[in-house]
């Protein structure tokens, strides 16, 4: 019977280390190894020169480190990357690396698919798939690290920051999204701040409150809604934990953190003559008075059949003034990656349609003038 490989890009620390003990090795071996995986991009052990023949062979054996299987790659002309990944469910979730203003953000999946089924997102569309792994989480940030090429200058950082707002909701894969967000922040993996990992919930309470003591990550809510009513429409968890558990949940979360200057970020997706009224921003100051935070606009990303439609410039930015003059740093989410329909909210239809063309194109494997290109390895 052939035995399952290990899969070490998913192990933390921890795991890697108890892994070399259990095969009679020292600890210090998962450093080491973790610095090939992570820093040097490394998927054969063959290559790990620093660690003896006989063990290299061992590991061969027993262990692997196998990255995403990537279904396509595009790049935009604003340097936006997307990236098409199978997982083991078989199902496809997205990766997207946006560059700006010297920061390389990752926005990352953490489940194919979600169960949440908010109104106005193609990926609750989609309903819920699977629950990524915790390497398939990490492979993400590995395989567009990876895609910079050989890291020679430590100088230059491709990824710089990381947000959990792909498809899915992270709180829901909490074991998963933990394991792989330490190793975000672990230097013997990709050694981010903290305040460089975010992690995005549309409010599942009892989950935000177990993150306490467990990690110490950055926090952003889409809240969406100014008001119960509302929010139980737009955000249908929010009928099992409504605005008072959810600002609750936030306030002892962001209480727990031992550096007191930092903020949650609100996420608000602006549907034009839903949630954008004169009178929801005016709602949206008196619920956030007391709320130490940042406010995100995300101007809604039109997909077919979504049933809403995209406020006018005129109106977001009337929104965005009310906001500030409240006293609200707010800001507004610029699009990205258009071209290649890597904007927020965007994906599920296209990552069907693309899929299907890429599967076409590798048939073919024909010179081709579409955006779309296999990547059949990542170099
Ligand atoms: N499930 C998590 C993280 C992923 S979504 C969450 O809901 O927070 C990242 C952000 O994009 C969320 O704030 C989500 O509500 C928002 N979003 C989803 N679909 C969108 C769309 N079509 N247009 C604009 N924002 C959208
Ligand atoms: Fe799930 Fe987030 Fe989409 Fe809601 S907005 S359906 S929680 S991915």
């Amino acid at each position: 019977m052939r035995v399952e490989k290990v899969n070490l890009l998913g192990l933390t620390r921890e795991k890697l280390i108890s892994f070399f003990k259990e095969i009679g090795e020292k600890p210090f071996r998962a450093q080491q190894v973790m610095k090939w995986i992570h820093h040097f991009g490394v998927d054969d052990f063959g290559a790990m020169t620093n660690v003896s023949k006989a063990l290299r062979a061992k590991l061969q054996e027993i262990a692997e480190i196998r990255g995403p299987e990537i279904v396509s790659f595009d790049e935009s002309s604003d340097g936006t990357r997307k990236w098409v990944v199978r997982v083991t469910s078989g199902s496809c979730v997205e990766t997207v690396y946006i560059p700006e203003n010297g920061r390389g953000t990752l926005c990352v999946s953490s489940q194919a698919g979600c169960s949440l089924d908010c109104s106005f997102c193609s990926t609750g569309k989609q309903g819920f798939n699977s629950d990524l792994t915790v390497a398939e989480i990490i492979g993400q940030v590995w395989m567009a690290v990876k895609s910079f090429g050989p890291p020679a200058s430590s100088e230059v950082r491709s990824v710089t920051n990381v947000v959990m707002m792909g498809m899915g909701e992270p709180l829901l894969n909490f074991d998963n999204v933990i394991d792989a967000m330490n190793l975000m922040l672990d230097d013997f993996a990709y050694g981010l701040s903290k305040r460089r990992v975010t992690l995005s919930t549309s409010g599942v309470v009892p989950n935000l409150l177990k993150m306490i003591g467990k990690t110490d990550v950055s926090l952003a809510v889409s809240l969406h809604a100014p008001n119960d009513e509302l929010r139980n429409e737009l955000v249908p968890i929010n009928r099992k934990h409504n605005l008072q558990a959810l600002l609750a949940a936030i306030d002892a979360y962001m209480d727990s953190l031992p550096d007191n200057s930092r903020v949650v970020t609100i996420e608000y997706t602006l549907l034009a003559g839903i949630n954008d009224q004169p009178e929801q921003v005016q709602q949206l100051i008196r619920l956030l008075k007391d709320v130490p935070c940042k406010i995100n606009l995300i101007p809604f990303n039109p997909f077919p059949h979504s049933g809403y439609e995209r406020p006018s410039n005129n109106a977001i930015r009337r929104f965005q003034v009310a906001l500030m003059d409240a006293g609200f740093n707010t800001t507004v989410r610029k699009t990205r990656g258009e071209d290649i329909d890597a904007a927020c909210g965007q994906l599920v239809g296209s990552v069907m349609d693309k899929t299907r063309r890429s599967a076409r194109y590798e048939a073919q494997r024909q010179g081709s003038s579409e955006v779309v290109k296999i990547v059949e390895q990542v170099s």
